[in-house]
């Protein structure tokens, strides 16, 4: 059984499902910082600069 990851809170107080993209609760988006591919793309961006400064 896979446990679920509930790190932030929605606006309604609901904790919401890391990845989930609305409020499974009051149907509001979550915020842009409870998606799963967030850490990914903060990675990349950060790769990406440090790559570009040693060119
Ligand atoms: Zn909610």
């Amino acid at each position: 059984m896979v446990k679920e990851i509930r790190i932030f809170r929605c606006s309604c107080n609901h904790r919401l499902r890391y990845g989930a993209s609305s409020c499974s609760y009051c149907f509001r988006p979550t915020p842009i910082w409870n998606r799963w591919w967030l850490p990914l793309v903060l990675v990349a961006v950060i790769g990406a600069g440090i790559w570009l400064n040693r060119l």
